[in-house]
């Protein structure tokens, strides 16, 4: 758990910029749909259960056809298991099927965040009933894990968690910490392969241009945030594809409760088509890495989502439906986008 004041204050959820880069974070510009025509798109880390509707409707308008949603800390600590079950549960349950309305494939990871694995006693509980969803359909890693202060409860529940993907045979999504992400990353990596697991099990997130070399070099997946105002601006990731090509990177929005932005992933593919990046390169950072990635789950069926999803809204999830008093579904058996 977090305990220091400052940082409660500045709340952080993955990245934070100083103020100067605040200042000069740029923005793609608005028309980026001109350039992202008949691109399709996986975001593989996003939260959408602290994002609206219009974001679902943003995305299936913009080309993304498939999401992964890591469990991860809800910005301010659970106090019982019970919210733990209900939030796993609403991750393979509602979230899925609200995500479906909008002819968006959603998967997710499972696991114990970083954050959380401080609080021991509950950490103890949680562990205990992970691997009642990391066997269940459409869960396509254990995730988002990692250190964040890098304490030793972190490194323990870290540990144990490697040990259940490896059992499991699920790839492992990795969150790099803020403070220390050299350090981290480094760590993080040395002891996955200090568990046994293949480097190409595994994906280490929210890399920037410090970390990436060593995570490519050895084997692992680098994943990059795209997060507004902050150390990884798309502008730079452009240079980083130019720079290491688009083998095993991974771009994701990891859109969440905080400022962010669940477009980053098709402005990002935008950005690079208005740099001249190859649509091959593109495709492989914005779509295809996570796919190859991620299938080594045995979860993910391209089919589900490559071709023209089809939508029913008139569909309902235990009785309950996204639309509201009087509105009419919207039901399309041929386009993903509907106007
Ligand atoms: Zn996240």
């Amino acid at each position: 758990m977090c305990n220091k004041h400052s940082e409660i204050q500045q709340n952080p959820s993955h990245f934070e910029g100083s103020a100067e880069e605040k200042v000069t974070a740029q923005h793609v510009q608005a028309n980026f749909m001109d350039y992202i025509k008949d691109m399709k798109f996986f975001d593989p880390h996003i939260h959408m259960t602290s994002r609206t509707t219009d974001d679902y409707q943003a995305l299936a308008d913009a080309g993304v056809v498939a999401i992964i949603e890591p469990a991860f800390w809800l910005g301010q600590p659970r106090t019982g298991l019970a919210t733990f079950k209900d939030y796993f549960s609403s991750l393979v349950g509602w979230e899925r099927f609200r995500s479906s309305q909008f002819g968006i494939k959603h998967y997710c990871t499972i696991g114990l965040n970083s954050r959380e694995a401080n609080n021991e006693p509950l950490a103890e509980q949680v562990m205990e009933i992970l691997p009642l969803y990391l066997y269940k359909e459409g869960v396509v890693g254990v995730g988002e894990i990692g250190f964040d202060d890098q304490t030793p409860a972190e490194e323990k529940y870290y540990r144990w968690q490697l040990d259940l993907a490896k059992e499991a045979n699920l790839p492992v999504q990795v969150h790099t910490p803020h403070r220390d992400k050299r350090k981290g990353t480094e760590r993080s990596m040395a002891i996955a392969l200090e568990h046994g697991i293949a480097p190409n099990m595994v994906i280490i997130d929210h890399n920037n241009e410090e970390t990436v070399k060593s995570v490519l070099d050895q084997g692992f997946y680098a994943a990059f945030t795209i997060y507004p105002f902050t150390k990884m601006g798309n502008e730079r990731m452009v240079e980083i594809v130019k720079q290491y090509g688009s083998e095993r990177i991974m771009i994701n929005s990891a859109a969440d409760w905080g400022i962010s932005d669940p477009l980053a992933v098709a402005k990002t593919a935008a950005l690079m088509k208005m740099k001249g990046i190859s649509a091959h390169d593109i495709k492989m950072v914005t779509y295809q890495n996570a796919i190859d990635a991620f299938a080594q789950s045995g979860q993910i069926n391209v089919e589900d989502f490559e071709n023209n999803t089809v939508i029913d809204q008139s569909k309902t999830f235990n009785g309950n439906t996204i639309l509201r008093g009087g509105q009419q579904p919207r039901i399309d058996k041929n386009a993903i986008v509907i106007r």
